[in-house]
């Protein structure tokens, strides 16, 4: 077993004696759903799956951040892997964001080289060419 594997085991048994204790103090009532363990355990074994649906994420490390913050804030889901949907969105969300804040566009014609380009932090503008009349394209892109 690596040590990452361990680690995760750990958290989660520190997470079932946790929720026990909680059980105990505030029952949840008529659960439908497997317990925290047995769903995250799921969507453990389901990584290669949720890495296909969001490609730009470390999906293991988001999960890890998931359940730390969860622990941390002492909250509990009915439906975790529902939670985890919602946390991999934003999350990927807020890369897609990052990366248009750092990257400009360069507009340019294809077919001539004395028009002049034009930058734009948007990727989907609609810039016209006043020399040659023709739409300009995004020619580059380049880290601001
Ligand atoms: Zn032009």
């Amino acid at each position: 077993m690596s040590i990452k594997n361990k680690e995760f085991e750990n958290l989660l048994l520190r997470i079932d004696s946790l929720e026990k204790r909680l059980d105990k103090l505030d029952p949840v009532s008529k659960r439908k759903l497997p317990s925290k363990k047995e769903q995250v355990e799921e969507i453990q074994n389901n990584l290669e799956e949720w890495s296909k649906k969001f490609p730009s994420l470390d999906v293991e490390f988001e999960l890890l951040k998931m359940l730390d913050w969860l622990k941390a804030n002492q909250k509990r889901k009915k439906d975790y892997k529902a939670f985890f949907r919602n946390w991999l969105r934003k999350s990927s969300n807020s890369i897609e964001k990052k990366v248009e804040d750092v990257y400009r566009y360069i507009y340019g014609c294809t077919n001539s080289g004395d028009c002049s380009t034009q930058d734009s932090e948007y990727k989907d503008m609609y810039i016209f060419c006043k020399t040659c009349g023709s739409q300009k394209t995004i020619i580059k892109s380049i880290k601001s």
